[in-house]
């Protein structure tokens, strides 16, 4: 009984929310009970698959190779505008729709560190995503570089007077995610960036977990080099392009180490040698994958309606009743909280360990309960401000603690 009373209190929070109109620009999938794993892959709009067709048949079909000349060539730029101005915190021409999240911080960290050629450390998140710490591995070995991690509480994350007390004269780049993608712990990027300024080092950030969930201002935050995926809060579908920005004060000096004809000044022009192109094309290398920036493009759209800050506000409240939830239905079942409890320092998920969550996990999916699983013990519970209800977070809650009892 007690648990059909919390639905109808879910299902009150739901008709109060100001942005709960607009689940219904998802595509529905009656089997799916909750999705609570929105910041690994968001959910498609319902608009999305005719979009799609529509690309192919029309534009790709009816126009061809015309396509190029009529805004294919423009659109990784005209969509990074928009991802600037909606989501970023960015002015025009800093911001460019390319490859996968990996190979743009590959080129982001290499422009990053060759701004200081007679430096040779970085320092980094020794808890970070693993793609950022093989990157970087990658171009220490490269280059020579000596990596500096930095270790974070399990529900915590890097802080400013950490990475104060790192940087100093041979530190050529600080490479941190805003959002830690296992705590969601928020890190402060304006002191840290002035952290790092203050010692002469660049930075990099990952803003993967942030993006299209915590509102950004990266031109405000004198923000160098930044990167984010595209496929979790934005929505744009799996291995939907990614984003890297570059200060305009500094894209005339960035060189990125994979020179292709798509970010050189001139691309028709066939040339000799390699140009550069003088601004944000320059982090192109080939053909953009115009295909997959579709549904991307459908969902800064959807977001510039609603405004980051409201999306932002909802997400506040999700996670909040999320862990009022967990406090008073998981943790007696030996559950342990591991994100931050001051929603100003946490992100759009929350995350709870217990040893047994590995095994539950088939039995979950099978009941249309979907969150995600960190290893070694953790249930991310992942909180897509326009996507998610509070109805559907408290059923899946409601599983997790019936499975637990279960395993118990
Ligand atoms: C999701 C995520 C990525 C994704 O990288 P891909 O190249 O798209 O596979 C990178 N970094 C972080 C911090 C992430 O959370």
């Amino acid at each position: 009984m007690q648990q059909a009373v919390a639905v109808d209190d879910a299902r009150r929070l739901d008709e109060a929310d100001p942005l709960s109109a607009f689940r219904s620009r998802f595509l529905a999938v009656p089997e799916v009970v909750a999705y609570l794993d929105g910041n690994s892959l968001g959910r498609p709009l319902d608009r999305t698959p005719e979009g799609l067709a529509g690309l192919a048949r029309d534009r790709w079909g009816g126009r061809l190779i015309r396509g190029w000349d009529e805004g294919w060539m423009e659109e990784p730029q005209r969509l990074g505008d928009d991802l600037g101005r909606i989501v970023l915190g960015a002015g025009p021409g800093q911001t460019i729709v390319g490859d996968s999240t990996s190979v743009l911080l590959y080129k982001a960290v290499r422009a990053a560190v060759a701004l200081r050629p007679d430096r040779d450390e970085v320092v980094l998140a020794g808890g970070d995503f693993p793609t950022d710490r093989f990157v970087l591995q990658g171009v220490a070995d490269e280059l020579g570089l000596r990596l500096v991690p930095l270790e974070a509480p399990h529900d915590g994350g890097v802080e400013a007077d950490q990475v104060a007390a790192a940087v100093g004269p041979r530190t050529a780049a600080v490479v941190l995610s805003h959002v830690a993608y296992r705590s969601a712990h928020i890190t402060d990027v304006s002191a840290v960036t002035a952290a790092a300024h203050a010692a002469g080092a660049v930075t990099v950030w990952d803003l993967s977990h942030s993006a299209g969930a915590v509102p950004l201002r990266l031109d405000e935050w004198e923000v160098d080099l930044a990167v984010g995926c595209s496929y979790k809060y934005l929505n744009g579908g799996p291995g939907a392009p990614a984003f890297v920005y570059a200060r305009a004060s500094l894209l005339p000096s960035l060189q990125q180490p994979i020179q292709g004809w798509m970010g050189a000044a001139e691309p028709f022009a066939m040339g000799e040698r390699y140009v550069a192109d003088p601004g944000i094309r320059r982090f192109l290398s080939g053909t953009p994958s115009i295909l997959a920036m579709q549904p991307l493009a459908d969902m800064l759209s959807l977001l510039d309606e609603v405004g980051i800050d409201a999306v932002r506000a909802k997400s506040e409240r999700l996670t909040a009743y999320a862990v009022d939830r967990y406090d008073a239905e998981l943790a007696p079942l030996g559950a342990r909280f591991a994100s931050p409890r001051d929603p100003q320092r946490r992100g759009s998920h929350v995350t709870f360990d217990h040893p047994a969550f590995e095994a539950m996990l088939p039995r979950l999916h099978a009941r249309g309960v979907v969150p995600d699983f960190r290893r070694p013990d953790g249930l991310r519970i992942g909180l897509s401000p326009l996507s998610t209800s509070f109805e559907e977070l408290e059923l899946g809650l409601q599983a997790v603690r019936e499975e637990l009892v279960q395993a118990g």
